[in-house]
């Protein structure tokens, strides 16, 4: 197991499972708000890379028609997030897929909105992983892939309370959202072609909007 995905065994994902389930309970609505609003996308076919607990998952199965996959690689996460699914009534509307996001098992042009929070940190090679979410966006589509909280008032008092519970955790989350680390999602954008994209950086957090134009892999 790699050192990245140790992270997410067993304690790992009873830890983030709490934090999801507490501190960061009323960021996830928030955040599907921003992706409605800003996309107007509410049908089809909606992936969650690295999507833990599936609060995310629920959020947007709560508040739109979209079919939800929630995806991650560690089984750990899948259990809780199995778990949290059944506890929202919502078996019907999202299903659990376990894989790699370097390596997804999805055809090309497959998903009308690929979302992801807090996940693409942790990921080892981001050129092969975006080149694969932009195989499987579906022309028209749209990504939403990044970090933070959806809101200035989220941001601060989440932001206080992880501190309080872990300083370590302020710089962790400063260096996700340095100029450095934006920076270096702009040049891999452009390394491997995506020809349209957007980067969010603000009150909402940081975030990765590609546009698919036309269908098939970079
Ligand atoms: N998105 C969730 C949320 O915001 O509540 C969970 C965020 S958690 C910090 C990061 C998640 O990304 C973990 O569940 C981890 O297993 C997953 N992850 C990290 N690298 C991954 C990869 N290469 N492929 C699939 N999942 C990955």
């Amino acid at each position: 197991m790699t050192d990245s995905k140790k992270r997410f065994d067993k304690k790992g994902s009873g830890n983030m499972n709490n934090i999801a389930k507490t501190v960061f309970a009323p960021i996830y609505p928030v955040i599907v708000d921003n992706i409605i609003r800003r996309f107007g996308i509410n049908e089809g076919i909606c992936i969650d890379l690295g999507s833990g607990p599936a609060s995310l998952s629920i959020a947007v199965a709560e508040k739109t028609d979209l079919d939800v996959i929630a995806f991650d690689y560690s089984e750990d996460m899948q259990e809780a997030a199995s778990k949290n699914i059944i506890e929202a009534g919502l078996e019907g509307r999202i299903t659990l897929t376990c894989g790699d996001v370097h390596d997804m098992p999805f055809g090309d042009d497959y998903a009308d909105l690929i979302i992801s929070r807090g996940s693409m940190f942790f990921w080892d090679d981001i050129h092969t992983a975006f080149k694969e979410i932009y195989r499987i966006l579906k022309p028209g589509g749209k990504t939403y892939i990044g970090g933070g909280f959806g809101n200035k008032e989220l941001f601060e008092s989440v932001s206080a309370e992880m501190i309080r519970k872990n300083p370590e955790w302020e710089e962790f989350s400063r260096k996700n959202m340095s100029d450095e680390n934006i920076k270096r999602f702009k040049d891999m954008l452009v390394d491997i072609g995506v020809p349209d994209y957007d980067i969010i950086h603000g009150d909402e957090g940081f975030w990765v909007v590609i546009s698919k134009k036309t269908s098939g892999a970079l």
